[in-house]
């Protein structure tokens, strides 16, 4: 948690005089809208106008949050995600940890903006911001917002649009409080929540319950091709651009997908390739169980990382090469 006299400092900026601007990481998942929607609803209670700017879309499934429809996309809205970032005073940035990982077009942006930069966020190996809360323990980014309210002694202010943007993001990056840094906290946090007007069926179906017939036949097909290596603990999936293309892929259609190699009955390690839709580079993600370093691992030899067991990657060479030279890393690693 920030030291007691940066919350005295924080508080200071918190005025509405100040601009705030909160932004979130590039391909925004549940817990980045969650998060950002919450502080943004918190301020709100507190009597401040607050803008969320995200780097590009996110999936449909989260549009659901309030005031989802209201979040600036600088890639739609680049101008206004400029003048906005540009002219703010006080610039929350939530959810990830260095500049570079809100994409080409906004994370220069937040290097040369002039305003006090406040980090909220869970990855590894944070970036340097005036204000830093980083926290690699906490399963999602959404409880370290909570975190910051109670320290801020504003807990009676959670109304019900906080607590169902703070829920859907604990939810969805605790995997549905299931991961391993999922903890007592989590779940003290997750009942102060529903008491304060987040419905958990609501939240879940509205947020889980939504596949597509596309998303399913996508599923089905990378599920009937799965493969596993190295003595059963290693899964491995992939997707090819013509066949994103064939079934109507729609951004979130492949979130969660990497998780089935780790429902493999033996495995510690999940991986997923996936041809960028419109780039000539193959993303990649990565799930693990127990002490697999994963953010090493992507770190070392993907051009990536995250956190312990999830973690992100690029790689720039075609599908196929990248699946072998995946292959030839993992026999040197220790599982
Ligand atoms: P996902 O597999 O869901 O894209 O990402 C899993 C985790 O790794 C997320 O927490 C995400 O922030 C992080 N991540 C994904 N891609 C990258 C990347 O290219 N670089 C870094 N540093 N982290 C990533
Ligand atoms: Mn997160």
């Amino acid at each position: 948690m920030f030291t007691a006299s940066e919350l005295l400092d924080i508080n200071q900026l918190l005025i509405p005089e100040n601009k705030i601007v909160i932004i979130t990481h590039y391909n925004p998942d549940g817990d980045a809208i969650g998060s950002s929607l919450g502080l943004k609803h918190y301020l709100k209670a507190k009597g401040l106008d607050a803008e969320v700017v995200v780097p590009n879309d996110f999936p449909k499934f989260l549009k659901w949050m309030p005031e989802a429809k209201k979040i600036t996309v600088g890639d739609y809205k680049r101008k206004k995600a400029w003048e906005m970032i540009d002219a703010a005073d006080v610039i929350f940035i939530l959810d990830f940890n260095a500049s570079h990982r809100a994409g080409n077009l906004v994370g220069p942006w937040i290097e040369r903006a002039e305003g006090v930069k406040i980090l909220i966020d869970h990855h590894q190996q944070p970036e340097n911001f005036d204000f830093v809360y980083s926290d690699t323990t906490i399963p999602a980014t959404s409880q370290m917002v909570y975190h910051f309210i109670d320290a801020m002694e504003d807990r009676e202010l959670v109304n019900k649009d906080i607590a169902e943007c703070l829920y859907t993001g604990i939810m969805t990056d605790t995997g549905g409080f299931r991961f391993r840094s999922t903890s007592a906290a989590t779940h003290h946090i997750i009942a102060d929540l529903i008491e304060k007007g987040a419905d958990p069926a609501m939240i879940s179906a509205s947020t889980w319950d939504t596949n597509t017939i596309s998303r399913l036949h996508l599923l089905s097909l990378i599920l009937s091709r799965i493969e596993i290596v190295k003595d059963g603990k290693v899964a491995i999936l992939y997707l090819k651009r013509d066949e994103l293309k064939e079934f109507g892929f729609e951004k979130g259609d492949t979130e969660g997908f990497v998780n089935y190699g780790l429902s493999v009955l033996g495995t510690r390690m999940s991986a997923f390739f996936m041809e960028d839709l419109y780039e000539d580079f193959i993303k990649i993600s990565f799930r693990s169980k127990d002490d697999v370093d994963v953010n090493q691992f992507s770190r070392k030899y993907f051009n990536g990382g995250g956190h312990i067991n999830a973690a992100g990657g690029k790689y720039f060479k075609n599908i196929y090469e990248t699946i072998e030279d995946f292959k030839e890393k993992i026999e040197e690693e220790n599982l």
